[in-house]
């Protein structure tokens, strides 16, 4: 199946209101972990339905390094697929569904699905929250954010290294915050989520981003443009940083562990 025709059936699922039968139905599922082939227009319309409903919604990117992860931690895995949306983040997932004769086509990276929700809270009028980062990356963060995106409604901000938790959730939860983006890290990031969902009952949408307020701020910039178009940002990392090659040794390894596994 094209995105395109993924992206109609999850929109007319959407209208008809059976949208928790999509987010399940269209899922696949490569090593016990679960990927959703929804791409970003598909995923803001679940929202949009979620939202409407009051219901909350976590999103996490899933690429080979977290899969490979989860074969030996089965809590990385729980947090996994316990999420709203497992977003195909890394070439790696898009390989391994092709291996499997699977729908999932295009990427959808953790930085873009920032980029896009961004645009929707500023289109639909909600506050989004910032946490993560050191001080000066977040704050620059914003800045651009919001020099791109005037009508964004910012609830508010901390950095990532203040530790003070319930005050924290007090500010969030007085911020008046729709959506929140948490950027600690993998796993650190996702238990935190888990930990303060049911505290932070007014915030619909809760996204796991890493390094993408670094991202945002400029303080790490993103691999050039033909990197990113033909699926190799993995190999543009490996050059401007070979220590990394350990890390990226979980690609071939998930790839060999995906063709010989019973996922269809
Ligand atoms: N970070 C933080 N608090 C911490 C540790 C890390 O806010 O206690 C931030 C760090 O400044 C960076 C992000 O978390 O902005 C981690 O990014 P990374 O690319 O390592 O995340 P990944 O997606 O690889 O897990």
């Amino acid at each position: 199946m094209e995105p395109m025709q993924l992206n109609r059936i999850s929109d007319i699922l959407s209208k008809l209101k059976v949208i928790e039968l999509e987010t399940i139905l269209l899922k696949e599922t490569y090593l016990g972990v679960h990927v959703s082939p929804l791409t970003y227009e598909g995923i803001i319309n679940s929202l949009k339905n979620r939202i409407e409903k009051g219901e909350q919604s976590t999103i996490i990117a899933v690429n080979p390094e977290k899969v490979m992860t989860a074969q030996r931690d089965a809590e990385v895995k729980e947090l996994i697929n316990n999420s709203t949306f497992q977003i195909a983040d890394g070439v790696g997932i898009l390989l391994a569904s092709k291996l499997k004769g699977g729908n999932i086509t295009s990427r959808v990276t953790g930085v873009d699905m920032m980029a896009t929700l961004l645009q929707f809270a500023a289109t639909e009028g909600h506050p989004v929250y910032f946490y993560g980062a050191k001080e000066e990356v977040v704050k620059k963060a914003i800045a651009n954010i919001q020099n791109d995106l005037p009508s964004l409604k910012v609830a508010g901000y901390t950095n990532g290294y203040d530790r003070d938790e319930d005050a924290l959730i007090a500010r969030i939860q007085q911020s008046g915050a729709k959506l929140i983006f948490v950027a600690l890290g993998s796993p650190t990031q996702e238990l935190w989520i888990r930990r303060n969902l049911e505290k932070l009952r007014d915030v619909l949408v809760f996204q796991g981003v890493g390094g993408s307020f670094d991202v945002f701020s400029g303080t790490v910039k993103r691999a050039p443009a033909f990197f990113r178009k033909t699926g190799t940002e993995w190999l543009y990392r490996l050059l401007s940083d070979p220590k990394r090659f350990k890390r990226q040794l979980n690609l071939p390894r998930f790839l060999m562990k995906i063709l010989f596994s019973k996922d269809k």
